[in-house]
């Protein structure tokens, strides 16, 4: 079985899915590797590390794809991508099927059996193959750096001989995994942390990470599998004109807010965003999927009145070697599992390859992925 992984095409991508030490994982188990030279150029991995760990490396996409059995990748193929994949072939990636319909459905046409890891189900067998977790996590760290960086004051207490300095306020809003890791290192640098989220399961999660977790009287409708629920357009509102003051207090907020499938929900208006000091700072880790907060431009910084939003898109390409190591881990996990004796070997009463398989055989395979790419 070939596996091959090119270069990501897609602008400011600098992960790969694919690093040494993975490849050599995967030709231990009876599979050959090659990528795209360069493809490792972005997150710091040189041809030559590939080479050693007895990988091919091959110039042009066409000549790498053109006999593979399995390509992974970190994005979705382009369309001109998706014309290189042999009939038949596999795809590990992300897919993003509600937003790239057109693809799923070219994916379907040439056969190929597409996986996105975005319908990886939630479960603890898959959790090493999670790299939704994996990549939100890194984007929780990085998220309360970028807040460091451009906060006006410091983070942690200071006892200094010009006298005390108060620690920095910040407030997560969406305790899932990124909002978890940006409170633990929001802590970690000595800020003081509330966090909210509509799912009061996490209470106990923030707590233990010595943060506050912000209880407010509104009833959230409860999602299934350990996710949020689309909460109604009343409820949005009242949470906004309760949460207001929290805002108002904090030198930092960072939100992570989502709803698998949907558009992110506005949590913070630019009334709200008025009411915070001049030197306080956002982080909108949404704004890719419609920003939690009204004035975010996604893949921009903006200055509102003193307070800057920052909207970056794909942040964990930001730190490209971490994300890249823990991400090519969780597509070879995945990998691994759909394979026996170096040859494929799908078993779709599997849940893991029921529930992330996108399309097979030349139909779109997946209930999730079907609604999502009639509604676009
Ligand atoms: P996510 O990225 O979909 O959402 C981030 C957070 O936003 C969630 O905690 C959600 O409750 C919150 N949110 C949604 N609407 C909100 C609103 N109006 N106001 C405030 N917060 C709002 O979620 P995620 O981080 O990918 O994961 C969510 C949960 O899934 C985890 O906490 C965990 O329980 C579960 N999970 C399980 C596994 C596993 O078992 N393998 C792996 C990862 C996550």
């Amino acid at each position: 079985m070939k596996v091959a992984t090119p270069k990501e095409l897609t602008h400011d991508e600098r992960r790969v899915a694919v690093v040494p030490e993975t490849a050599t994982r995967l030709t231990g188990a009876g599979l050959e590797v090659a990528v795209q030279a360069g493809a490792g150029a972005g997150a710091f991995i040189a041809d030559e590390a590939y080479q050693q760990a007895g990988v091919k490396v091959i110039t042009h996409a066409a000549d790498l794809l053109k006999d593979a059995d399995a390509v992974l990748k970190v994005q979705a193929p382009l369309p001109s991508e998706v014309e290189l994949l042999p009939d038949r072939a596999l795809l590990i990636s992300f897919l993003q099927p509600a937003t790239q319909g057109d693809i799923v459905k070219a994916l379907a046409r040439r056969g190929v059996t597409a996986f996105s890891l975005e319908l990886l189900p939630r479960i603890s067998r898959a959790q090493s193959m999670d790299a939704l977790s994996s990549q939100a996590s890194a984007a929780g760290y990085k998220a309360v750096l970028m807040a460091g960086e451009r906060l006006s004051k410091f983070f942690p207490m200071m006892m200094t001989a010009a006298g005390t300095v108060a620690p920095a306020r910040v407030m997560v809003m969406g305790a899932g995994v990124a909002g978890l890791q940006a409170i633990a290192t929001a802590r970690r640098l000595g800020a003081v942390v509330s966090a909210y989220d509509v799912r009061p399961a996490v209470k106990e999660e923030v707590q233990s990470l010595g943060a506050t977790f912000i209880e407010l009287p509104l009833e959230a409708q409860e999602g299934e599998g350990g996710y949020a629920r689309e909460q109604s357009e009343e409820f949005l509102r009242q949470q906004r004109q309760l949460i207001g003051e929290h805002i108002a207090k904090s030198d930092v907020v960072i939100t992570t807010a989502a709803v698998p499938g949907r558009r992110a929900p506005l949590l913070v208006t630019g009334d709200m965003v008025k009411g915070m000091r001049p030197g306080s700072v956002i982080v909108d880790l949404a704004a890719e999927t419609g920003g939690n907060v009204e004035l975010t431009e996604a893949g921009k910084e903006v200055d509102v009145n003193g307070v800057t939003i920052i909207g970056t898109r794909n942040v964990p390409s930001t730190m490209p070697l971490t994300t890249s190591q823990l991400f090519a881990r969780n597509v070879a996990n995945l990998l691994l599992h759909l394979v026996k004796d170096g040859k494929l070997a799908l078993d779709f009463d599997d849940e893991i390859t029921k529930g992330a398989c996108v399309t097979h055989g030349g139909e779109i395979v997946n209930e999730r992925a079907k609604q999502a790419v009639s509604a676009a």
